[in-house]
């Protein structure tokens, strides 16, 4: 059954850092702070409609979590579990700052059923976390994410592209050091540059300039699939739309259907390795039934593109195929 979330945003306006990409203090009086009637609230309504709950858990969003003050998240965490513990929901997962992670904080977590810790990453590159004013290192990284297993927690790593002194080298980098890490899920946002940040003023002089769609498309791609071979879960790839993305939207390759075209890219790149043995002409192409507009294409793009490289294609749906996997018969 498919996994869901309830995810609560815990935006975090006292936070000491102030990431290149970050717009919270500049929106902090439109960010209305979280309660715990808040999340009362939501997960009452949302326990009334869930008829799966042993897949959906409840995110706490926001990426600091475990950083804001220790009361706050514990009063958070306490209105939560119990619906943990009455079985509502299979658990707690929540996002925080490498450096924000210690026995300490995880014992907390524990005790109030977080079952999933996911960490901001976002490079492992010395220099780029600089650049970007992230306030923790590259060791930060391999640590916390040691502790977070050593604790039994499902790990999630979030890897941003194309930050500030960044690289498509650089990112194949934190790619690999992330599958040396192993975990469990990892998320990949490609920077987008919003009003009201470091990288919108650098942007505006000129000194910052973002991916292109196809830049960041093919990227992910890449690294997409490099986790997928590696057992790697990508739980995301790219910023969900809405929220203020969009309101704050200055550059950078922001598509409401990012993933699927990064998807779609990797699924032109297995056919094209595979048609290097195949005459021209027509062929079909079996995916996994789940696949086929992946492999189509949005607008059906990638069969066009084939069709310019001298391929009729028409693509069909195999059960007996995984993810990513692809049979092609010549017709
Ligand atoms: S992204 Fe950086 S600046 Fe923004 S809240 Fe998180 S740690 Fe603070």
């Amino acid at each position: 059954m498919k996994h869901a979330n309830i995810s609560l945003f815990v935006p975090h306006m006292g936070c000491p850092h102030q990431c290149s990409f970050c717009n919270q203090k500049t929106i902090s009086g439109s960010i209305k702070q979280l309660t715990p009637e808040d999340v009362f609230d939501t997960l009452n309504e949302a326990e009334r409609h869930n008829n799966n709950p042993l897949n959906t858990e409840i995110a706490f969003f926001g990426g600091s979590f475990t950083a804001i003050p220790r009361d706050y998240m514990v009063s958070l965490l306490e209105t939560a579990k119990p619906f943990v513990d009455k079985g509502a929901f299979g658990g707690i997962r929540i996002s925080t700052r490498p450096d924000a992670i210690d026995e300490d904080v995880l014992s907390i977590l524990k005790k109030y059923s977080v079952t999933a810790v996911e960490l901001g990453a976002q490079s492992t590159d010395e220099a780029v976390l600089k650049l970007n004013k992230r306030g923790h290192t590259r060791n930060d990284i391999f640590k916390a994410s040691e502790l977070v297993k050593n604790n039994g927690f499902s790990l999630g790593l979030q890897m941003m592209t194309g930050l500030l002194g960044d690289s498509f080298q650089k990112s194949l980098k934190t790619a690999d050091d992330i599958v040396s890490i192993k975990p469990d899920t990892v998320r990949i946002y490609p920077t987008i540059v919003l009003e009201g940040t470091r990288l919108g003023e650098l942007y505006k002089k000129g000194e910052y300039v973002p991916q292109t769609t196809e830049e960041a498309v093919r990227l992910c791609s890449i690294l997409s699939e490099k986790f997928y071979k590696n057992n790697i879960k990508v739980i995301r790839l790219g910023l969900h739309s809405g929220g203020n993305v969009e309101e704050g939207y200055l550059a950078g390759p922001y598509h409401p259907a990012f993933g699927e075209l990064c998807e779609s890219d990797v699924y032109m790149n297995i056919a094209k390795e595979k048609l290097k043995e195949i005459k021209k002409g027509k062929v079909t192409i079996f995916v996994n039934p789940r696949e086929i507009s992946k492999m189509t294409g949005q607008k059906g793009s990638n069969k066009e593109k084939l069709l310019r490289e001298g391929y009729e294609v028409s693509v069909k749906g195999d059960d007996s195929l995984n993810k990513y996997e692809m049979i092609i018969h010549e017709r």
